[in-house]
């Protein structure tokens, strides 16, 4: 424990460095407030024994100083000595960034305490910092886990919600097109009865990493939407782009060759609906969601493992 003495009567400062040291505290001295600012920046003392009354700025205005000194999160006990004892010195004293006050001449035994007492509140803090330090991590952790889709480790739905919403915002002020692909696996109940839920678990992380693996750019998200459907989000992109990404999935899903006896493909393909618009002032994302769906339940109707196009295409 290391303890900054600042004091500008010698015999005084002596003193006190004697009580300090018989605590068992580390003294550092100065005897002005411009040294003891010096002192204090290059010594990062625990703890500021501050006189009131210095030759060049008060003890008042070096305690402001110190306080604007610490960095954030940091906390360094200041106790006023000084033979003032009105109480608007104290308050003062207070006011300006000290933790207590002691009056001249100083006890050895009432300094001892008051040191003791103010140990002990360091100790409770440096504990309650750790503790908000770790609550933090676990925050972030939280966050991190509430946002990703516990079976395929991918974003979930929410993080999917927000984030179409804050792109499709981001599209409408810079007026270009964002893409939607909804990709849905093709006969994936009978998948789960051929080969057990357990395979139908697997068979989705492995198409989950598959898109995954398909993004290009780091705005370009998957989430998974639902059981087996999957949506990709592709920021300023138009539809041309949205059928490139689309057929570039429906290949990495082939690719995998992920066997599906009881599918007329004999392995998991993907059907994958596709729209793309540039938002007006008065459109909103759901009218995309809308479109791929549509988009998607063509491929589905037109014989699966393809790309579907909307209808009406919303782009421009
Ligand atoms: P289609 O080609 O028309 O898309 O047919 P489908 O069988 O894939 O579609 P349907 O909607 O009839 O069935 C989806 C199946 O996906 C039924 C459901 O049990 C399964 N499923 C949904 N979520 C999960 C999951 O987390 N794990 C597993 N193993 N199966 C899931
Ligand atoms: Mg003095
Ligand atoms: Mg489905
Ligand atoms: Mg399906």
């Amino acid at each position: 424990m290391k303890i900054l003495i600042v004091e500008d009567t010698h015999s005084s400062l002596l003193i006190i460095t004697q009580y300090v040291q018989r605590f068992g505290a580390t003294a550092v001295q100065a005897d002005n407030g411009e040294r003891a600012i010096e002192v204090f920046q290059a010594e990062r003392p625990d703890m500021v024994l501050l006189d009131v009354i210095l030759p060049d700025i008060d003890g008042f205005a070096v305690a402001q100083r110190i306080r604007g000194l610490e960095e954030n999160g940091n906390w360094t006990p200041i106790i006023f000595l000084s033979s003032l004892d009105k109480d608007e010195d104290i308050e003062k004293g207070i006011a300006a960034g000290g933790d207590d006050y002691l009056t001249k001449p100083i006890s050895e035994v009432v300094l001892g305490a008051k040191i003791r007492a103010m140990q002990r509140i360091i100790q409770m803090r440096t504990s309650l910092v750790v503790l908000a330090r770790k609550l933090d991590i676990a925050n972030q952790e939280l966050m991190r886990l509430s946002a990703r889709d516990g079976l395929t480790g991918i974003p979930n739905r929410r993080l999917f919600d927000e984030y179409i919403a804050r792109e499709w915002r981001r599209a409408r002020r810079g007026s270009t097109s964002m893409a939607l692909l909804m990709c849905d696996v093709d006969h994936f109940k009978r998948y789960n009865d051929t080969y057990g839920h357990q395979a139908g678990d697997d068979c989705l992380r492995q198409v989950a990493n598959a898109i995954q693996r398909c993004m290009e750019r780091a705005a370009d998200v998957v989430a998974r939407y639902g059981g087996e459907e999957f949506a990709v989000v592709l920021p300023e992109t138009q539809i041309g782009g949205a059928l490139f990404m689309a057929e570039k999935i429906r290949h990495a899903i082939h690719a995998l060759h992920i066997p599906h006896s009881d599918s007329p493909f004999g392995h998991v393909t993907l059907s994958i609906g596709i729209a793309a618009a540039t938002p007006g002032d008065s459109d909103e994302f759901e009218q995309l969601i809308e479109a791929a769906d549509q988009a998607l339940y063509h491929a589905k109707d037109d014989g699966r493992d393809r790309v579907g196009r909307p209808a009406l295409t919303a782009s421009h």
